[in-house]
């Protein structure tokens, strides 16, 4: 629309055409919070062409954006716990849009715009992000205890999609993102309160992580295992049903299915909204495919435990681990598995997958399976570690431990000699106190270890 008048005839005609013919209406605004960082996303109706700028004291940013009007007043966000204190519109030059955020201190601003897809239309996103937010993390040195102490055993959990991507959906409107969260949290307490181990969740919120970055998040803990949690989804039958738990293949998918569910999990970035300027997650996961093979045949191993407990609990889709291309797998040094925990799309398990008792059965299965594993192959430095080097040893010595039957003339002395131990540890072994010794009488002899 022009409000301004105009005064000659030819531009009475061209305006309102070359106006109407390009504007755009800004339809709604999404907030998402995260702890470091706020995303703002606009529903479009077609591309747009915008600007940013940051003003200081307040601390403030300018979003003008080309032939644009709000189609409806702004209204249904969350700015709490945001960067985001206020944000306000007007019209600008007649036929641009501004929009002022008033922010909770300086941000570093990004933007970029994401094209339509199966779940929503051309958006705007403006990401703010805390200064500095991302690097206190990369400093964070590796967890050691002090001198002596055990290490703690770190497990990233991921919880599949958040914000911008609810992943699949279930008949009944369940969406995976908040099914994938729920889960996560449990399995996040289970971890936690269990001595010698620690939790790391990529996402603790309702908002988008990239894919790249859930890695990176595991890397920067030093996590010992990845454990990515989701929901399957097979919307042409909903019949299928059951749990699967993927590892990464460097191969190929283990099954058409794998394949296909790779697919879907992987567009995840295109549906929750990564800057396709910024390479960095594509490289970093084109990097990370060097040099996988050591861990798949670890996270074979978790995948296997993972399964056997999740038996316990319900049906299992195909009863076997599968393998495939999953983006989100891919760190060459942590063991990771991709758990779908049931079909969203099953009315049945749909109903499950929200009741918080099944999801503590899930939980517990999973972390079952996860600290089976890491029994078994226990991280160096941290307690179960530990705990094995002394059992191992308590076995060995056991093993070592030679009986010695006592002949006349024999001393203790002589008989430490032959062993290569301390009279002390004979005595001790053998609770001797005196210096006699009795023709016949067997000894243990204790190992030179012990000794
Ligand atoms: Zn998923």
């Amino acid at each position: 629309m022009i409000k301004r008048a105009c005064t000659t005839l030819l531009l009475l005609l061209l305006i309102p055409l070359a106006v109407e013919a390009q504007t755009v209406s800004v339809r709604g605004v999404r907030v998402w919070t995260a702890p470091d960082s706020t995303r703002l996303v606009f529903d479009v109706s077609g591309p747009v062409e915008h600007t940013l700028f940051l003003l200081k004291d307040p601390a403030r940013l300018v979003i003008d954006i080309k032939d644009a009007r709000l189609a409806d007043n702004l209204s249904g966000f969350d700015l709490h716990n945001s960067l985001i204190k206020d944000m306000r519109s007007a019209e600008r030059n007649d036929h641009d849009l501004r929009v002022v955020l008033d922010l909770t201190k300086a941000v570093r601003p990004q933007s970029f715009l994401l094209r339509p897809n199966a779940e929503y239309g051309h958006r705007l996103v403006i990401d703010l992000f805390q200064p500095g937010a991302d690097t206190v993390a990369k400093t964070e040195s590796a967890p050691t205890g002090a001198a002596g102490k055990p290490r703690p055993i770190i497990i990233a959990i991921d919880a599949g999609h958040g914000g911008e991507d609810p992943g699949a959906i279930g008949p009944d409107g369940i969406k995976e993102k908040n099914v994938t969260l729920a889960i996560a949290r449990k399995l996040d307490a289970l971890v936690s309160r269990t001595p010698g181990m620690q939790a790391v969740m990529t996402r603790s919120g309702d908002y988008y992580v990239s894919l790249g970055r859930r890695v990176q998040i595991a890397r920067e803990h030093h996590a010992d295992l990845f454990i990515a949690i989701h929901a399957d989804a097979c919307p042409g039958d909903s019949r299928a049903r059951g749990a699967s738990v993927y590892t990464l293949s460097a191969r190929g998918a283990s099954s058409e299915q794998a394949r296909l569910l790779a697919n879907r999990e992987n567009s995840s970035d295109i549906i929750g909204g990564v800057n396709l300027d910024d390479k960095s997650d594509l490289l970093a996961s084109v990097l990370l495919n060097l040099s996988l093979t050591g861990t798949i045949a670890a996270s074979n191993e978790v995948a296997q435990q993972v399964l056997a407990q999740l038996r316990h609990v319900g049906p299992l889709h195909l009863g076997r681990v599968e393998e495939a291309g999953f983006r989100v797998l891919k760190d060459p040094n942590v063991p990771s598995i991709l758990v779908e925990t049931a079909y969203i799309t099953n009315r049945r398990e749909e109903h499950e997958l929200v009741n918080p008792q099944h999801q503590m059965k899930l939980a517990r299965a999973i972390f079952r399976g996860a600290v089976a594993y890491l029994r078994q192959n226990p991280p160096p430095g941290t307690l179960l570690a530990m705990q094995r080097n002394r059992r191992q040893q308590l076995a060995l010595q056991q093993n070592r431990r030679q009986r010695h039957v006592i002949s006349r003339g024999e001393t203790l002395s002589a008989i430490a000699r032959q062993y290569q131990v301390s009279v002390k540890a004979l005595r001790s072994t053998n609770d001797i106190r005196g210096d006699d010794l009795y023709v016949g009488e067997v000894l243990t002899i204790p190992s030179s270890s012990e000794s």
